[in-house]
């Protein structure tokens, strides 16, 4: 199913959508690709001429009103995304609350879009900025977080005034159908959301990076994705939001509170089985307190429960797919061969016979920066404990990554905290804090870790271009 111009479509191509802890098929669901892109980019167009002209009200009405839907269907929602990515079921309900507050936080900033009036320079003239939708975006999400990817990036659209072609990640499509179900059913005007789902991301992407009607393309993925998302997008001078990989340092000082530190590595490594773009992926405890600290880590990572995120008391879900398992078995084996030390974890998780993506969540010791795991993201469950002496080589070596998406800090010392704040090279900086994400702050990283801010007031404006008035009052 595909919706475009306000209706939900069906086609005879076909794709299975799989449970990656038990490889059942959830659903099989009609998609589209590119000639379909093109209807739905021709549709948002249209939409546009009358959804600009739309008062702050008017549209923060509507996503009101998704709100209440999404709302009224948290647990289905819930439900959806445990099926399709995998993720504990309480984790997913999170999600869902996570991706309902985007919208309802844009619904209030979409009545507070403003613009300027500037000093003039002249006597006899009046100098003003004012603030105007981009246009028709389109939007690339990842499976990761199947409906919170989508609500941050179609609440802010959506608010300024744009409209929209989204194209979700072929492993977690169902997601996305709800949420425009939802759409539909607050009565979104025709065009103005629309959805094209595909296993052509290629071509689905060639589409929205070549139409000269597309005046933005956001997108959540990867760096070499991003990258060439960028590429496509630059014969048509487009605005881009590109939220990337990281590789996120986890930095543990000798004066740190150790335990609390160790639950924060629970928190960033093994939520979403370490999926998640600021995760952790290189922890560095201080040798002086490295012993202690790995000991502590190793214990609490051995007591994580495997599982079906349908089951009860499930702390790791499977991993998206076989590639990603592949990935978690190269690391790991080319850091043993490297002389790293397997405390806990290390393998391929057999859960109950069956044919799921499960790998063990794992702690490795005596990490070092020839290993492959020092600079490949790992998206998955393995936490590699490096060790410092300084605090100036540990700047250096937390900022030795192509990445700059989130770093993390645990330290008692304040004026360390905030040296560790400016001199650490990533868009988000959590110190004491291994869950740095807020809806009013703005999520992105720099360097390889893309360009531009979801999130806050931030996020609105990437919707907006701001347009300067000169008016010669004769
Ligand atoms: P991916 O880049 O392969 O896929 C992401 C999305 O892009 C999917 O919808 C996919 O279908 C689409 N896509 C793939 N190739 C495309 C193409 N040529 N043209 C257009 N669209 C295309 O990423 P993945 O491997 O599935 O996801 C994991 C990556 O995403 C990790 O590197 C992770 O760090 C990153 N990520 C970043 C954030 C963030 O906010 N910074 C959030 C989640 C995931």
């Amino acid at each position: 199913m595909y919706y475009i111009n306000g209706e939900w479509h069906e086609s005879d191509q076909k794709e299975q959508i799989t449970n990656p802890a038990t490889l059942e098929v959830i659903d099989t669901i009609s998609v589209c690709g590119a000639e379909e892109t093109k209807v739905a980019i021709a549709a948002a167009k249209e939409a546009f001429k009358s959804w600009k002209k739309t008062t702050g009200d008017q549209r923060s009405a509507y996503l009101s009103k998704t709100v209440k839907l999404m709302k009224a269907r948290v647990d289905e929602l819930a439900q959806i995304i445990t099926l399709e990515n995998g993720k504990p079921l309480p984790d997913a309900k999170r999600e869902v609350l996570g991706a309902i507050s985007y919208l309802d936080w844009y619904a209030e900033e979409a009545k507070r879009i403003y613009g300027e009036v500037l000093p003039a320079s002249h006597k006899d003239k009046s100098l003003m900025v004012i603030k105007q939708p981009v246009g028709v975006c389109g939007a690339i999400t990842p499976w990761n977080f199947p409906l919170s990817m989508i609500t941050r990036k179609l609440a802010p659209a959506l608010a300024a005034g744009c409209t929209v072609v989204l194209k979700p990640a072929m492993e977690t499509p169902l997601s996305a159908i709800k949420v425009f179900e939802c759409f539909h059913e607050a009565g979104l005007p025709k065009g103005v959301v629309n959805l094209v789902i595909g296993p052509d991301a290629e071509g689905i992407g060639k589409e929205l990076t070549s139409s000269t009607d597309v005046r933005k393309l956001t997108f959540t993925g990867s760096t070499f994705v991003g990258k060439k998302l960028v590429r496509d997008s630059a014969d048509t001078m487009k605005k881009v939001s590109m939220e990337l990989g990281g590789h996120a340092p986890y930095i543990v000082f000798e004066d740190a509170d150790i335990d609390l530190a160790v639950e924060g590595v629970m928190l960033s490594k093994f939520k979403n089985s370490g999926q998640t773009c600021i995760s952790t992926n290189r922890v560095y405890a201080h040798k002086s307190i490295a012993e202690e600290f790995a000991e502590k880590l190793a214990k609490r990572t051995a007591e994580l429960k495997i599982g079906d995120g349908l089951e009860e008391g499930t702390d790791v879900g499977p991993l998206i797919n076989k590639k990603s398992l592949d990935k978690m078995k190269e690391q790991v084996e080319d850091a043993v061969k490297n002389n790293a030390k397997v405390v806990t974890g290390g393998n391929v998780y057999d859960y109950e016979d069956g044919d799921g993506y499960f790998f063990e969540p794992t702690v490795i010791l005596n990490a070092t920066d020839d290993m492959v795991i020092a600079s490949e993201e790992t998206f998955g469950p393995i936490a590699p404990v490096f060790t410092f002496e300084s605090e100036e080589e540990i700047v250096e070596k937390a900022n030795n990554t192509l990445y700059g998406l989130a770093a993390y800090c645990y330290t008692k010392n304040l004026g360390r905290g905030l040296r560790m704040m400016k001199e650490l090279e990533f868009g988000i900086i959590g110190i004491n804090d291994p869950a740095p994400i807020v809806i009013q702050a703005p999520f992105g990283g720099i360097k390889e870790s893309g360009m531009g801010k979801e999130g806050g007031k931030f996020g609105l404006e990437e919707y907006l271009e701001e347009k300067f008035v000169s008016i010669y009052e004769n």
